[in-house]
């Protein structure tokens, strides 16, 4: 059985060329890149080459870029450091649809003495910056809000969002981690202060991460150890993934605009067709302002996890909620937040597409997923039988 993969923001197969450029450098040169020899230092230049490349993909300066173990490190370390750097305040903004990196990091920081404002949304998924503005106080050290949801794909204003801030003097940061080689970043254009990304959601490996610090910006360090990474996150870099995010961040500032093209056609022709043949459907997140590559549908009266199991029999992978939390029955928290009704916030899927998927693969899931559908309404206490649970095409 072929596996269709539409599961691209859990995680992305690593690139070819990403694995070829990352090979030599588990035997052949495995030398420490801060050993004062040859061999080692040898390494330590492609590490500088990889730093330039993930730079040049967000209009960075390479000193700007430290290298971490992933996304999840890279959200802890900036809004750690805002707060370590900040002693006198103790206030964060964020939203309540941040990825579990930042909301259980916040949570936490909660019962450490901190204040956490969580900025809601609309039905659409978007954010208000008014609200924003009247959440600031002088006491708010950081602001941070994700630039693309992993659930709904939606995008924030992050750009406005950290004008606003730096207004008031407040730092801001933003989880790039979907959004990178998604959507054009030109840090150059901004006022951000900090953002994360995260290898394996680009086609580089799992446990690489980025933290960009605007040059200026005070830091103090999450990992403290040697002196790597400038003494801003100590321990021996991960070089094969190092030189391989490098590689995938070449590629995406190389390819995005065509390989969005031609994502967001099969993503827009994917979720068309599943809402014209399947009755009660509806896409979650504002249309306009999403990801290329990312839908979100609710089929009411259904279980997303059931809907996962009987895509799993055709060897289609998707998600229910984000990979974070479909270990848990309930609604995801994004769901929730856009006030997604909750037959309908049960029955949702999330579609993440890559340049990897072909036209075949979608039309596959656009002529399957109906019957599934129908299969477990057909079951459902819920649904009313006389209702046809699918468009007759
Ligand atoms: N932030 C967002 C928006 C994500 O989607 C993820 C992963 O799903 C993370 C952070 C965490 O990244 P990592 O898996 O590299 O720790």
């Amino acid at each position: 059985m072929n596996t269709i993969y539409l599961d691209n923001n859990a995680t992305t197969q690593v690139a070819e060329e990403v694995l070829a450029v990352m090979m030599p450098y588990f035997r052949e040169f495995y030398g420490n890149p801060s050993s004062m020899h040859t061999f080692g230092g040898q390494v330590g230049q492609k590490i500088r080459t990889a730093r330039e490349q993930v730079a040049a993909l967000l209009g960075a300066m390479p000193e700007e870029i430290i290298f971490t173990s992933c996304g999840t490190e890279s959200d802890n370390a900036a809004i750690r450091s805002a707060l370590m750097t900040r002693p006198d305040k103790k206030h964060i903004i964020t939203s309540r649809v941040e990825h579990p990196a930042i909301r259980a990091l916040c949570a936490h920081l909660a019962t450490q003495g901190y204040r956490v404002t969580e900025l809601p949304v609309d039905k659409n998924g978007l954010l208000d910056l008014e609200n924003l503005g009247k959440s600031m106080t002088p006491d708010t050290a950081v602001v941070s809000l994700m630039w693309g949801n992993n659930e709904t794909g939606v995008i924030f204003p992050v750009e406005a969002a950290a004008r606003l801030a730096h207004e008031k003097g407040i730092l801001f940061h933003t989880d790039a981690v979907q959004s990178t080689g998604k959507i054009p970043i030109n840090l150059k254009n901004n006022v951000i202060d900090m953002l994360s990304i995260s290898g394996h959601k680009l086609h580089a490996p799992k446990g690489i991460g980025v933290l960009y610090i605007r040059r200026g910006t005070k830091f103090s360090p999450f990992m403290i150890g040697g002196h790597q990474e400038k003494q801003r996150r100590g321990g021996t870099e991960n070089t094969p993934s190092v030189i391989g995010l490098g590689k995938a961040c070449e590629l995406a500032a190389k390819n995005m605009e065509k390989e969005n093209t031609y994502v967001a056609r099969l993503r827009d022709k994917l979720e068309r067709e599943l809402l014209k043949r399947i009755t009660q459907s509806r896409v979650n997140g504002d249309p306009a302002n999403r990801l290329p590559n990312t839908t979100n549908i609710s089929f009411e009266y259904v279980e997303g996890e059931a809907i996962l199991l009987l895509m799993n029999e055709l060897g289609i992978c998707a998600s229910s909620g984000s990979a974070c939390t479909s270990g848990s029955l309930q609604p995801s928290h994004v769901l929730r937040a856009m006030g997604v009704p909750f037959t309908m916030a049960h029955g949702s899927i999330r579609f993440s597409l890559s340049i990897n998927n072909t036209e075949a693969e979608i039309d596959f899931v656009i002529d399957k997923m109906p019957a599934i559908i129908e299969r477990l309404r057909g079951m459902s206490p819920y649904w009313n039988s006389s209702q046809p649970a699918c468009k007759t095409q």
